[in-house]
Parts: C-alpha cells; structure tokens; sequence
C-alpha cells in the first residue's frame, strides 16, 4: 500500500494507492494555508494516519508515503526552497514528514507528479516520451523524457509556463514579459476580460454571465467566443495562438510521442485543444509533428496522487 498526498493552495487531497495503482480511498479538506506551515503539517499527519487507521491500515508496512505540493523543491531533501502557492520558504517537508509519520517519504512537485501519473496511469501505449501542460490560473509543466521523470540539473525543470513567447507582450507573475502563463493563465486570461468589464464593456458576454463579473471564468470566455462576442473573440484567438505557438516550440525541441494539457483551462472549454493543435500544425516541423499526440488528461485529482505515489526517487 501506498500514500499520496497532494498540498494545494486551497485544498490537500489524499489517497490511499495499492501496488496496481487503484486509488482504494480519498480524502480532502481545506489547506487554511494562512494558519501556517506548521499547523498544515500536522493536520498532513493526522489526515493521513486517519485515512489508514478506517482501513486497517497500519503506517509501518507502507511502501511510500508520496507528498506532491507547488513549488520549487530540491529533490534531494525534500526541502521546498520557495512555493509562492502556499507562502512557504525553504521548509523541510520531507524531513518534517518522515519524522511525523515513521516511513519512506518521497516530496515532488504536484505538476511532476500530475504528468508521471497521467503518464503511467491515464495514457494507452506506454510512450517513452511525453510532456504535461497543465493551464490552471497558472501553467505548469512536466517532462517524461526516456521513461523518466526529468527533473533537470538542479531539480526545477519544466517550467513550462515561463518560456518567453512574446518578449513585449503581457507582465507575468514571474516579473517577465510574454511568457506562455502571461498569455493562456486562466487568472491572467479572466483579469484581462474582467477589467474591461469594470470599465463598462458588455456584448454577449453579458449575457452569458448574466452580469456577473466576479464569476467569470475561461470557460464563460470560450463560450462568448463562440457566439461572437468582439472582446472575446480578440482575447480568447490569442489565447489559442499563445498556446498553439507553446505546443510547437514543445514538439519541436523534445519532440514527444505525446503531449497530455489538463487544468482547469482546458477542462473547462470545449475546442481549446484543438484550435490550439490548428495552429501548432501549420507551423511545427512535420518530423516533429508525425505520430505526436496531443490529449487531454483523463485522471483528475487522481494523476497527482498516483504520480506522487509511484515516481522514481
Ligand atoms: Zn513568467
């Protein structure tokens, strides 16, 4: 048996895993992450000897207790230098962790975890190479490069989301202009609608959100885009053109059997993967682009659990 745990900005999930990779259990509360790194950590522990304690599980024969969480973390200790998500800075999860609960604690990066699952667990055919986006209110990545989770020199590879598409373009979060997250992050992408909103815009937009401005999400922009609407329209072609061009400079460097995108942006609309490969394809070199897939990802909360659960050490 196998534990995986996924510390997200608002919400902790867990899950108890057999050695196949079914999730037997899941739990989740809320992070409360203003109560602070050590109040999260204990609730961690106590959430976990809960989980198993209801099924007759004991914390000794575990064979991994796997915590996936955001932010950069060294694979080596286990310590999180900085997870902007969770306001942590240099904490010692993996030790904090192993120390609380007995066992052999592995600390990943949630989207690293989310890609090897998906990887592993949601994808048909055992490909040797494949990328993960995943477009939430920012945009992460993970590579699987050879049948392995690739982690880069110093641990903090595939940050997808901060390649530079467009050094004039839009401020990101990073302090950098044009990156890929600046242009398709559902925070970003909402902001942008939502302040010309404020300034009095409507359209069909309005209606579709029935003036609720606060409520707005990319799913409702998609929506208006389909139907026409002239802010939208401008907003959301960008976003496809942003995330087509990010798809190609990915097919063409790594040049994976599959690209697996998920996160909230590309769960919540109906033709942003595809419009997106419409515009990968007429600029991607055709080696490139021969045999890749592009797929959505299929586990939900799951892939991170099961990454976590499973990933190499
Ligand atoms: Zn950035």
């Amino acid at each position: 048996m196998r534990v995986g745990i996924d510390i997200g900005g608002t919400k902790i999930v867990m899950g108890l895993v057999d050695e196949s990779g079914a999730v037997l259990a899941r739990e989740r509360f809320l992070t409360q992450k203003d109560r602070g790194y050590e109040d999260v950590l204990s609730r961690v522990i106590q959430g976990v000897e809960g989980m198993i304690q209801r099924h007759g599980v004991a914390l000794g024969p575990l064979t991994r207790i796997g915590c996936a969480s955001a932010g950069q973390i060294d694979p080596e200790t286990g310590r999180i230098f900085f997870s902007p998500n969770l306001s942590w800075r240099d904490v010692p999860l993996k030790e904090d962790l192993a120390a609380g609960l007995k066992g052999p604690v592995l600390v990943e990066n949630d989207v690293n975890a989310a890609t090897y699952g998906e990887w592993r667990f949601g994808l048909k055919g055992g490909p040797r190479h494949a990328v993960g986006i995943f477009i939430g209110t920012g945009i992460g990545g993970g590579l699987i490069l050879d049948g392995r989770l690739y982690r880069g020199f110093s641990g903090v590879a595939a940050e997808l989301g901060h390649i530079t598409l467009n050094p004039l373009g839009y401020r990101c979060n990073c302090g950098n202009r044009g990156c890929f997250e600046a242009y398709c992050g559902g925070s970003y992408v909402v902001r942008r609608v939502q302040s010309r909103l404020n300034e009095g815009y409507r359209g069909k937009l309005w209606d579709i959100i029935e003036g609720d401005i606060e409520g707005l999400n990319t799913g409702h922009i998609e929506a208006a885009w389909m139907a026409g609407d002239d802010l939208c329209r401008k907003v959301w072609d960008e976003v496809i053109l942003y995330f087509g061009l990010a798809l190609q400079s990915i097919a063409n460097l790594l040049n994976p059997e599959v690209i697996i995108c998920g996160g909230g942006v590309v769960n919540g609309a109906n033709n942003l993967l595809g419009e997106a490969v419409g515009v990968m394809d007429k600029i991607v070199m055709p080696a490139s682009r021969d045999g890749l897939r592009v797929e959505k990802a299929t586990l939900g909360d799951d892939a991170t659990i099961l990454g976590v659960s499973f990933i190499e050490d």
